[in-house]
Order: structure tokens, then sequence, then C-alpha cells
């Protein structure tokens, strides 16, 4: 029953252990690569329920390597990136997985989750809802950023470039998230583009990451999974090929 208040969200989300299962599958058919060859970067946010619903076959991987901060942006930037690239396989792939998340509950309630341990729901991805509450307010400064709260701060300015577009949608945390999923493929295509890997693929896949109430796990919604050749600079989705 879970998997429906899900979908009616996300159409095209699975289980984020099907996720798994599957990116792991189209990879070794379509690329001939097994999960020792491949090292896993994540972009996600650093929020505990991340850590508690991780997929657990995602670990048969070399990694992870965290670049995400609050609510998925690649924070770890340039170095992060350089970082990992250089612990590859050489016969190998790196996967970078990137995601925002939000909480969606049994009920179908978009932008909140039960934790273990709570009678109540709280908000999920908290970091996006705290940025969304102070867009509504009017409240975001154009051009703040501090050192004391940098990642929020970065949020605070994704959303108040595309505040009609997030306060005039029917939903504002879903579209919210839309706008921060855009914001995370930006500049994880900048930074793969400013990076040099000692291997043969680069396979780049974004998503939406929804968490569950606690007792009902996590899910996921694919939209991106391309992999570069990096001999040829050729580029190729396997979103076809990943849904089949
Ligand atoms: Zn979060």
């Amino acid at each position: 029953m879970s998997i429906e208040a899900v979908r009616k969200w996300y159409p095209k989300a699975l289980t984020s252990i099907d996720t798994v299962n599957r990116l792991l599958d189209t990879i070794e058919k379509h690329i001939g690569l097994k999960p020792n060859q491949l090292m896993h970067a994540d972009s996600m946010c650093c929020d505990d329920v991340n850590a508690i619903q991780y997929p657990p076959r995602a670990y048969e991987m070399l990694g992870p390597f965290h670049l995400g901060g609050l609510d998925g942006f690649p924070f770890a930037g340039i170095t992060g990136m350089n970082a990992f690239a250089h612990h590859v396989p050489e016969d190998g792939a790196v996967v970078i997985f990137y995601a925002p998340h939000i909480g969606i509950t049994k009920d179908g309630t978009i932008g909140e989750i039960g934790r273990i341990g709570q009678t109540g729901n709280s908000a999920c991805c908290g970091a996006a809802k705290g940025a969304l509450a102070k867009l509504s307010a009017g409240e975001i400064v154009e051009g703040n950023i501090t050192s004391l709260d940098f990642q929020m701060n970065t949020i605070e300015q994704t959303f108040l470039h595309s505040k009609e577009r997030i306060l005039n949608a029917k939903n504002q945390i879903f579209e919210a998230t839309e706008v921060m999923y855009e914001a995370i493929d930006d500049r994880i295509e900048v930074l793969v583009k400013q990076t040099a890997y000692p291997c043969k693929y680069v396979i780049l896949v974004g998503a939406i990451f929804i968490n569950g109430d606690r007792d009902m796990g996590s899910f996921c919604q694919y939209k991106k999974f391309e992999y570069i050749d990096l001999e040829s600079g050729g580029r190729k989705s396997l979103m076809d090929e990943y849904y089949e």
C-alpha cells in the first residue's frame, strides 16, 4: 500500500532496493562492469533518515564518497569530485548518484515523515521546508550567504531565484524539490566537466529520493541515467534499458 502513496506524486518510483538492483543489473548488462569495478559517489542530504534508509546493496560498489550536504547539493565541490575520481579502478567507472529528498507519509502527505520513536510527523527535507517557509514569508534576502549557515543560505538563494514558479505551484514543496533537483543536476554537470577521471566511464544518475514513514523504507524516481565514454566523449542514456 505504501508505494501507491508515493506513486501519486512520483508515478515511476520504485523501492530503493529495486532501484539499486536495476542500476547494477543495467550497468553490468549494457556497460559490462561489475559492482567492484564501480566507484560510487552520492550527493544526498545529510539527514540521518537517509543513512537509516540507505539501500544496502549500494555497498557492493566501492565507496560511497559523500558529495552532498543539505538537500543533496554537492557542497563538497570540485575538491570532493576530484578526490574520489582518483580512487576509481582503472578499468572501471565512477557512478555519481545525486538526488534531493522528500518525505511522503503512508496517507500520502508530502514533505513529512513519521520517524522512529516519534509520534508526530516531522519535516523532510527539513532544510527545503525551512527555506520554503522563508520564501513564502518574503524573508530571503538576495545575495545573503553567510559562513555560519552557508548550505542553508545556498538553498534559500536557489529558491529565491525560482520564487514565482515555487509559490504559484499546485504543491509548493513538490515544486521546490524539482527546482532543487535542477540546481543539483546543473552543478553536477559543471563539476564533471572540470574533473579528469582515470577510468573508462562516468555514469550519472539523477533522481528524487523519497523517504517513507519509519516502517515504509525509501523509494526513488530516476530523472537521468546516462554514461559518458571517456575515450570517445560519447554520451548515452540508459533510461529505457533501466525501465525495461
Ligand atoms: Zn534533507
